[in-house]
């Protein structure tokens, strides 16, 4: 059978006292072809050990735990535990996790794939790339988080969470999935992506510093950098004039340019410039 029937999502739901709740992103996918492609794309192979955040009724983890070595569930809600639990009652390479994907310790795994709770979207992804040494990563977002992790500079979607995330890792769109293909619907268009983490290592002297520049300028995104350089030295009670010496101290940049428009390497650059003027105390600590 290829689709779980909204009236069988219902009654499961029934059975196992669960009222979806919009903030735990409890939408479930209806239909198992969308479940398989999604579980296709991280080309899971019987050496593979995967984590699902979020396994809900199981659509997902029944394609899961038929191809890996060994598959982990997290999952918060009592009885979508116990649906699990039942649903892989005699499958005991599938461990389930009673718990937060917030908060959980991780298994050690190098796989992962998610419909991910979209309430938790950042958390969990900043979460996933700190803390998990994985090969790659299969997750399934809002569309209009998906644009932004996957935007380039230039683009109206590049923005202070693309930046952030680019630092860790790279994402390309596998698929976008329509509201139609879960019950509940949601509002909005899914779009599943693939996340690999970067291998070259970028040089920042302190990471400390550029995610502070980032978060400092990127709230305005449309403004051109040296204003927003004044606006966020301002805010730090720090002098706005040394924004011409940051501009001057790093090549290439004049400040004339649009934040949207900022390649990651530029930003790295002025961050180093900020990071060298305070170490040689011409700036205060940030
Ligand atoms: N994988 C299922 C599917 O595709 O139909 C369910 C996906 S549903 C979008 C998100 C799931 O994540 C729900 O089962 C929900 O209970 C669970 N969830 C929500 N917040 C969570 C959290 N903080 N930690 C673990 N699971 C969570």
């Amino acid at each position: 059978m290829s689709f779980l029937s909204k009236k069988e999502i219902y009654s499961l739901l029934q059975k196992y006292s669960v009222r979806p709740d919009k903030k735990r992103g409890q939408s479930f996918l209806t239909n198992r072809y969308v479940a398989k492609k999604i579980v296709d794309a991280a080309k899971i192979s019987d050496s593979d050990i995967v984590l699902e955040i979020g396994g809900g009724l199981g659509i997902l983890s029944e394609w899961l735990a038929k191809y890996a070595q060994k598959l982990f569930i997290i999952e918060i809600e009592t009885g979508l535990v116990q649906a699990l639990k039942d649903l892989f009652e005699h499958q005991n390479h599938v461990a389930i996790i009673e718990g937060d994907a917030l908060e959980v310790d991780f298994p050690r795994i190098n796989k992962v794939v998610a419909n991910l709770p979209y309430s938790i979207s950042s958390e969990i992804t900043f979460r996933i790339l700190k803390k998990i040494d994985f090969e790659v990563a299969i997750l399934m977002y809002q569309k209009e988080f998906a644009d932004r992790l996957v935007a380039k500079p230039g683009s109206r979607k590049y923005s202070r969470l693309t930046i952030d995330f680019q630092y860790y890792a790279h994402a390309e769109k596998i698929m976008d999935v329509p509201s139609n293909a879960f019950y509940p619907e949601p509002a909005v268009t899914s779009t599943v992506v693939k996340i690999t983490k970067r291998e070259e290592k970028m040089f920042v002297k302190s990471e400390d510093v550029f995610f502070k520049l980032v978060h400092g300028i990127y709230p305005y995104p449309k403004k051109q950098l040296g204003n927003a350089l004044k606006i966020w030295l301002e805010r730090l009670d720090l002098n706005s004039d040394l924004s011409r010496l940051i501009l001057k101290n790093t090549a290439g940049i004049e400040g004339n340019e649009r934040l949207r428009e900022i390649p990651q390497e530029s930003l790295i650059r002025i961050s180093n410039t900020i990071a060298d003027l305070i170490q040689e105390g011409r700036m205060p600590n940030l």
